[in-house]
């Protein structure tokens, strides 16, 4: 069944037979059209592509090559009218309740005859399980960071500061086919490690500093996630247990994901061997999140999430331990669910004495 026919399934379970698709990945990934603006307009039959003037040839272009039979029009501004347009055989209209403003929505409800509905994750559900293509993008982003981080190596040394190393970092990404970073590098040392989202700043890496190193590439729309931490000189024994416990802990997680199993055990896992460390009070975020056109998606793994892993989900799992004035370890893979288990799609070694 296509994207489409999928999408068109989920809408006659919700009750609305048209659905206007505003979140920019959601109508690349049914359309194939890569641009900044464009409205998708979901119906029983067809299949309309609101966008701009700019778009003109790119349009039909991209979403004749992702095999769509859908049409094109060019709008004036957001196209709310082009919109309703395309929208006026519709009787109830779905809209995504958290890809819109209140003002797009407001605009919508008053202009639009029928009942109008927000939604939510209907086509982020799609998305969930990606399909050999999508999977062979990823990897293909996966392997572009691998080496990029290969190449950059030599430069996590003392002396070298952290933005230094994050610019070189994604400069290596994109010399080696990378359209972009998945995400704003993080490149954090020393003191700065004890924070899990700190942004790469002037601070020179010293000698003694824990280094936390966590990126990823973009490639045909595809992110990749990693992180790999590492030891500047000898460190102390607390860094070398830090170091090994949370690998230990990551080794866990991975071992333990595959068809079938609630994302809770995941976290679990990981949990069980931070706690048998004395370590699990400073691991204060969730386990992983779903990774594909974007960065974090469904399904997220935390002790809380409900969802059950099944082939085709590609998830991290970066369990971290960050301990304010000593610093931070985490190890991040991108795996993908497999039907036996799990395969890692971020494969750079995981030694992390510098
Ligand atoms: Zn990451
Ligand atoms: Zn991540």
């Amino acid at each position: 069944m296509t994207r489409l026919d999928q999408l068109r399934e989920s809408m006659q379970d919700e009750g609305f037979n048209t659905l206007v698709v505003h979140a920019r990945n959601n109508v690349r990934y049914l359309s194939g059209f890569t641009g900044s603006n464009g409205t998708l307009v979901v119906s029983g039959a067809d299949c309309i592509l609101v966008t701009d003037a700019r778009y003109a040839i790119q349009a039909p272009r991209e979403l004749a090559s992702a095999g769509i039979d859908g049409e094109v029009r060019l709008g004036k501004g957001e196209g709310l009218a082009e919109v309703l347009e395309a929208a006026a055989s519709a009787t109830s209209l779905g809209f995504e309740g958290a890809h819109v403003t209140w003002n797009q929505a407001k605009r919508l409800e008053d202009a639009f005859e029928g009942e109008v509905i927000a939604t939510t994750g209907l086509v982020e559900a799609l998305r969930e399980r990606k399909d050999p293509d999508e999977i062979a993008a990823m990897r293909n982003a996966a392997r572009i960071a691998d080496t990029a981080l290969g190449e950059v190596v030599p430069l996590i040394a003392a002396g070298n500061s952290e933005r230094h190393i994050a610019a070189a970092l994604d400069a290596a990404a994109r010399a080696g086919g990378a359209d972009g970073s998945a995400f704003e590098t993080i490149v954090a040392s020393g003191p700065n490690a004890a924070r899990p989202h700190h942004r790469p700043s002037d601070r020179v890496v010293e000698d003694g500093d824990l280094v936390i190193i966590d990126f990823g590439a973009l490639a045909q729309g595809y992110r990749s996630d990693m992180t790999r931490s590492f030891l500047i000189g000898g460190g102390t024994s607390q860094q070398r247990e830090m170091l090994d416990a949370v690998r230990m802990a990551q080794q866990a997680g991975v071992d333990r994901s595959g068809p079938g199993v609630p994302v809770a055990d995941v976290d679990a896992a990981c949990r069980e061997v931070l706690a048998a460390a004395d370590l699990d009070e400073w691991f204060t975020h969730g386990t992983g999140h779903g990774v594909g056109l974007d960065i974090h998606e469904a399904p997220w793994v935390n002790a809380r999430a409900t969802a059950t892993l099944a082939a085709g989900h590609v998830i991290t799992v970066e369990p971290g331990v960050y301990i304010p004035e000593v610093g931070g370890v985490r190890w991040e893979d991108t795996i993908v669910i497999t039907e036996e288990g799990s395969e890692s799609l971020t494969n750079f070694p995981k030694s992390p004495q510098r």
